[in-house]
């Protein structure tokens, strides 16, 4: 995990040395993010990254690992997304607009906004009563040898099985066809 974690920050550092380099052609060389670390979560989400930026101005990326490690060849191309974002928020662009996508092409990025071919986690759905959890193989397995009870953070209630990643599949495919019909 280290070594990717390095390798992220060693990514990011140069993506945003390219990013100055773009703004600084642009002539915004006063507002440059020199440095932006990067925070990462493990949360099972299906969030690749997300660039922050607080009221203070100060701006960070949060990356889940997780995400990275199931999907290496997408690490450059999520970074350059982000970057751009940071980039946008310097100069006053919110969003996925045409600044966005020009900027994140010139930095060697797609330009998309979603980030295509993502490869997921299986993730197990469990229930509290207030709400649906995802759960990863290794702690639905934990879950199902008794070694472990989770407990939600907001009900206190502990989590019930409710349904395999097959399972919720199979369900999610359901509903696309029946928005299509
Ligand atoms: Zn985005
Ligand atoms: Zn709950």
């Amino acid at each position: 995990m280290q070594e990717l974690q390095d390798t992220i920050n060693a990514m990011v550092s140069a993506t945003i040395i390219k990013a100055n380099q773009k703004l600084m052609n642009l002539g915004s060389s006063q507002q440059i993010p020199i440095q932006v670390p990067v925070i990462y979560f493990e949360r099972e989400s299906h969030t690749f990254a997300i660039a922050i930026r607080e009221a203070s101005g100060k701006m960070y990326i949060k990356f889940n690992l997780r995400n990275a490690q199931l999907n290496p060849h997408l690490i450059p191309e999520v970074i350059s997304h982000e970057v751009s974002h940071l980039a946008c928020f310097l100069v006053g662009h919110k969003g996925h607009d045409y600044f966005w996508s020009i900027f994140d092409r010139s930095i060697g990025g797609k330009g998309e906004t979603h980030i295509k071919g993502v490869r997921h986690e299986n993730l197990y759905k469990y229930s509290c009563g207030c709400q649906i959890h995802d759960v990863s193989k290794r702690k639905h397995n934990m879950i199902q040898n008794d070694s472990v009870v989770y407990i939600c953070k907001r009900c206190k209630r502990p989590l019930v099985f409710v349904m395999t990643p097959e399972e919720s599949k199979k369900l999610a495919n359901q509903e696309k066809v029946a928005i299509c019909a």
